[in-house]
């Protein structure tokens, strides 16, 4: 199955065991991939679910559903003050590949960028794609941005914010001591991290997050680029719950 492609397709079009494929589906399976009437490619929903599918001219037929375990047991939220280009684009393949189920992009004190509606269009995209060249069942969200103030009020026991400076416990060690006292990691339901801009956090920022059940941690004794920290973090998310 593995060497099968995968495309995502919206749950609209599908009917009775078939698929209505879009123009542009058409054209990326037929044109793009050049598979033809009879081959087989995944139709993922991107909400949890593969079928075997095959090409019937504009359509294609659902043969099988397929069991697949990509997902991490736990689902992340990653809150991230929006890195200054296109910085954005790069976090979001590789904390997809990684696992993240939520990206809720903020608006700092200190961020640079101001993002236009297209970008969402182009962010969405991109994870789109990543969920499909990482064989993850589900696409994760990618929620409008906000300031960074209102993005804190996501309800779990498991809320960190990554500080670059100051004497605050590793992330690591925060998932392994939630993870001795309820033995099982994958009992928790949602872990939430923020990363900050190029510039970092204010002091006022991280206060009120402390105030909204953050804890603050650190990943590490270098200083990561406000693009890698987010990588770190979900990297440090799939190894303790997966191990
Ligand atoms: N300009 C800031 C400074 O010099 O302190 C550094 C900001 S860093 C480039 C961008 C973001 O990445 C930080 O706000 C933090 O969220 C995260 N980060 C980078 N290195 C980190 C580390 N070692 N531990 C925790 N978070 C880190």
């Amino acid at each position: 199955m593995a060497q099968l492609q995968r495309i995502t397709i919206a749950s609209a079009q599908f009917h009775n065991q078939q698929i209505t494929l879009t123009a542009e589906q058409q054209h990326y399976l037929c044109r793009v991939l050049r598979l033809q009437s009879g081959d087989r490619f995944i139709a993922m929903d991107g909400m949890g679910k593969w079928w075997l599918a095959q090409l019937a001219d504009t359509e294609a037929n659902i043969l099988q559903e397929l069991t697949v375990k990509t997902e991490l047991p736990v689902a992340v939220t990653l809150i991230i003050a929006l890195p200054k280009g296109n910085g954005f684009d790069e976090v979001i393949r590789c904390c997809t590949e990684l696992g993240v189920t939520y990206f809720a992009p903020v608006v700092s004190d200190r961020t640079l960028l101001n993002p236009s509606p297209q970008k969402l269009e182009r962010w969405r995209r991109i994870a789109k794609e990543a969920a499909e060249q990482s064989e993850r069942t589900t696409v994760p969200t990618i929620l409008e941005p906000v300031s960074f103030i209102s993005s804190l009020s996501f309800v779990t026991n498991q809320k960190y914010i990554c500080e670059a400076r100051g004497d605050y416990p590793h992330l690591l060690s925060c998932l392994q001591n939630q993870e001795d006292e309820r033995s099982d990691l994958s009992s928790q339901k949602t872990i939430v991290i923020a990363t900050g801009p190029e510039g970092g956090w204010t002091d006022t920022e991280v206060e009120i997050a402390i105030q909204a059940g953050f804890q603050p941690v650190s990943l590490g004794r270098r200083i990561l680029r406000a693009v890698t920290a987010p990588i770190v973090a979900l990297s440090l998310v799939a190894a303790a719950c997966e191990l």
